[in-house]
């Protein structure tokens, strides 16, 4: 799948290919449709002083979005495929993505 990432301490991001995430019992697989690019994404972008203290390279970037629930793992019981889903975190994820495909922890 793709996703933007800031690979290396420095100015900018890069469009790269990362493997799907491997479905789990409490996980939900969002096809993504549409993403946003926020503040805090525009202080990564940039490597400005926050970013340089909070951020970690290797990291993918992205944390809001709208798509539909492709697939839920077995434990999963609110959720449904089919259904649209959004996200507007404060953080991302180790497994998040802005771009194809996100999963995220879904209450059992
Ligand atoms: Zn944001």
């Amino acid at each position: 799948m793709k996703a933007i990432a800031k690979v290396a301490p420095k100015k900018g991001v890069e469009l790269v290919e990362k493997p799907m995430p491997q479905m789990g019992i409490n996980d939900v697989l969002i096809k993504i449709k549409k993403t946003a690019i926020c503040g805090t994404d525009v202080h990564i972008y940039e490597w400005n002083s926050w970013a340089q203290e909070e951020i970690k390279p290797p990291l993918t970037i992205g944390h809001e979005y709208v798509g539909e629930v492709v697939e839920v793992g077995s434990n999963v019981k609110s959720v449904k495929v089919g259904e649209r889903a959004c996200a507007a975190t404060a953080a991302t994820a180790a497994r998040a993505s802005a771009t194809s495909a996100a999963r995220r922890r879904a209450s059992a």
